[in-house]
């Protein structure tokens, strides 16, 4: 089934509507009062998607909060191209938190608040961004990883319970709202504190299945490892180079 609502178009509607009912927060703002929203991204899959959504919301004068995975297989945070998307991100004004995943080191005797500082501390280095939040990969799946207070491994917690539940909290997670749509609670004027988590790769040019939109993910990605192969050895191996 298509999803034709996870379209920038559709986007960009919502950034709108939000834009004029809700000043945009971030989490290590003051978070009292009301009409404020937290505006959450969790890259997954994609910092190519992740850009194009921070030039959406730079375009509408918004600021939003980008989670950084450290050990995805789906990108690499360190990869040349892409801590310069990361840079182009934090310098269109949004700020870079780390997005991170518990489960890489379940079993171990990891310490888990040093791990959230070493990342946090390695990403801000490499991104020359501060770091200062964390949300939670997949918390379903390391329901033994208790990482509930508000703050670890000195980085406020932006999946912190006590926190999403001072918001009204929608997710787009599996490329599916869930606890209702964007659309709804942007547009209800019974909510004051909004709290959006959304993943950009979710956010396709044209309606797609979520499987399909994770497809484009990884064909885009396949495509550029095989320009930038081709790339080099044209440079500096033009005799192996096969004749198109
Ligand atoms: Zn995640």
């Amino acid at each position: 089934m298509e999803t034709p609502d996870f379209t920038e178009a559709r986007y960009r509607v919502l950034l709108e509507t939000a834009r004029l009912r809700f000043r945009f927060r971030q989490f290590d703002d003051d978070l009292s009062g009301d009409d404020i929203a937290l505006w959450r991204h969790d890259i997954d899959f994609s910092p190519h998607r992740a850009l194009a959504l921070a030039k959406l919301e730079a375009e509408a004068g918004v600021t939003a909060s980008y989670f950084v995975l450290i050990g995805s297989p789906f990108y690499n945070p360190f990869e040349i191209a892409v801590v310069a998307i990361l840079r182009e991100i934090a310098a269109l004004g949004h700020r870079i938190g780390l997005h991170y995943d518990a489960e890489a080191f379940a079993g171990s005797t990891v310490q888990h608040e040093e791990r959230i500082a070493a990342q946090a501390a390695l990403l801000s280095r490499e991104t020359g961004a501060l770091v200062p939040f964390f949300s939670i990969h997949n918390p379903s799946v390391s329901p033994d990883v208790r990482l509930d207070a508000p703050r670890h491994g000195g980085l406020v917690n932006a999946s912190a319970p006590a926190l999403r539940a001072q918001f009204t909290y929608v997710s787009d997670s599996n490329g599916r709202w869930r606890h209702g749509s964007l659309d709804e609670v942007v547009g209800d004027a019974m909510i004051s504190r909004l709290y959006a988590l959304t993943h950009p790769e979710w956010w396709t040019t044209e309606p797609l299945t979520p499987s399909k939109r994770v497809q484009r993910c990884i064909d885009g990605r396949a495509r550029r490892v095989a320009a930038e192969y081709r790339s080099f050895l044209l440079r500096h191996r033009p005799e192996v180079v096969d004749v198109e």
